[in-house]
């Protein structure tokens, strides 16, 4: 049943109905997720964006249908399968190293190869000399670095990432979305995406899932062309706007 590679896992929502208390979210909705890619999700609001990331993480078994990981039916959470969320998700008691090397110790990484391991986190992610320091002393910016390098250090095959970027500053987030770039290129996993910012999506998305409400849950599923020029680009946004506004 396994067709993993060594890179990303293939993820699949197959006509999966979501719902938190009986009324539906997300109807029937299927996509398939390929080993290795970014996919986007982005739609207005209340679309349930985060609950389809809660679906795939295990966090919130379907109604109908099936979430699958491998080609296996996702019934719980998984550390093949990360969360990267906002915001204060860190442990605010433990410092930067501390909070890498929980990620690498819940991963099996024997302690006498976990230090030099986080400080290479730490070091990629553009935090070297801030080992020491704890979550309240860093700016948001810093504290979504170091989530980053936490979703990422445990070695997940996958990993959702809620907005992850979206209570920073333009700069900040600019800086960020580089990094996870350059992160995915050197820890190449299967990333699906939250935001609702189309440009966020055309620059981080191999593709770009459109949600729209229960009903329409998949409006549009847009290839990011590659490379990317400006007059693709252009075409692509406007395809995302239009399926955004429909
Ligand atoms: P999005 O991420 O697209 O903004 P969400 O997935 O957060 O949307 O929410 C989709 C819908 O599900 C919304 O109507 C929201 O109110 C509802 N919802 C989200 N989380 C819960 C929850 N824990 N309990 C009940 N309803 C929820």
């Amino acid at each position: 049943m396994t067709t993993a590679t060594a890179t990303g896992m293939d993820l699949q929502l197959d006509r999966v109905t979501l719902s938190y208390t009986g009324t539906p979210v997300i109807r029937d909705l299927t996509i398939d997720v390929r080993p290795g890619e970014i996919l986007v999700l982005t739609g207005p609001s209340g679309c349930g964006k985060s609950t389809v990331l809660r679906a795939l993480a295990g966090l919130l078994a379907p109604d109908a249908g099936r979430v699958l990981a491998d080609g296996d039916v996702v019934t719980t959470t998984s550390r093949d399968r990360a969360v990267v969320f906002q915001d204060n998700a860190l442990l605010p008691w433990r410092t930067v190293r501390s909070n890498i090397d929980l990620a690498l110790k819940l991963r099996g990484v024997p302690r006498a190869d976990r230090r030099a391991a986080a400080e290479r986190w730490i070091d990629e992610v553009g935090l070297t000399g801030f080992g020491d320091y704890l979550p309240k002393s860093l700016s948001g910016g810093m504290r979504q670095r170091v989530q980053l390098a936490r979703g990422l250090a445990g070695a997940p095959r996958a990993a959702m990432m809620d907005e992850p970027f979206g209570a920073l500053d333009t700069q900040t987030r600019a800086t960020m979305q580089r990094l996870l770039i350059d992160t995915w290129d050197a820890h190449p996993t299967t990333v699906v995406f939250v935001t609702h910012d189309v440009d966020e999506a055309l620059l981080l998305g191999d593709r770009v899932a459109v949600l729209g409400r229960a009903g329409q849950p998949l409006r549009a599923l847009v290839d990011v062309p590659e490379p990317r020029t400006a007059v693709e680009r252009r075409a692509t946004r406007a395809e995302i706007l239009t399926a955004l506004e429909h």
